[in-house]
């Protein structure tokens, strides 16, 4: 499958569409998702057109795989939600619940869920 240079996230990367910016490096762009399904629930994409997590992780580099991960974790750190806790999620194709085909991890945080519940 090759990559859909008129997804929702490559329009956001052009300036077509406006999105709340949290963080944004030369590779990296982390936003407020536009329905958050939690009290913090942003966004995380590398800049470069990826998928999903299956061609992210097949064909990143170490470097920049290494660098998107950590700034997840720096990113959830600036948010504050180191103490209260939060949820790293893909959602790696459509059978997964994935709808935007660029890849992205929600971090997810600022309530408590039940516990054992994915
Ligand atoms: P997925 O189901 O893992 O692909 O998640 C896609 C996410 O993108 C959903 O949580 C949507 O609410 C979010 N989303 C869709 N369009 C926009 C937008 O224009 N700005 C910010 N988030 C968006």
């Amino acid at each position: 499958m090759a990559y859909d240079n008129d997804n929702i996230f490559a329009k956001i990367l052009r300036g077509e569409i406006p999105n709340t910016t949290v963080y944004e490096d030369e590779a990296v762009l982390a936003f407020n998702d536009i329905a958050p399904k939690t009290p913090v629930h942003v966004l995380v994409i590398p800049k470069r057109p990826y998928i999903d997590m299956d061609d992210f992780s097949a064909n990143g580099s170490p470097e920049e795989i290494g660098h998107f991960f950590i700034k997840v974790g720096e990113i959830a750190r600036s948010l504050g939600l180191h103490d209260g806790g939060y949820r790293v999620v893909t959602n790696n194709g459509e059978n997964a619940g994935q709808i935007v085909p660029h890849f992205h991890v929600h971090i997810m945080g600022g309530q408590r869920i039940k516990e054992g519940s994915m």
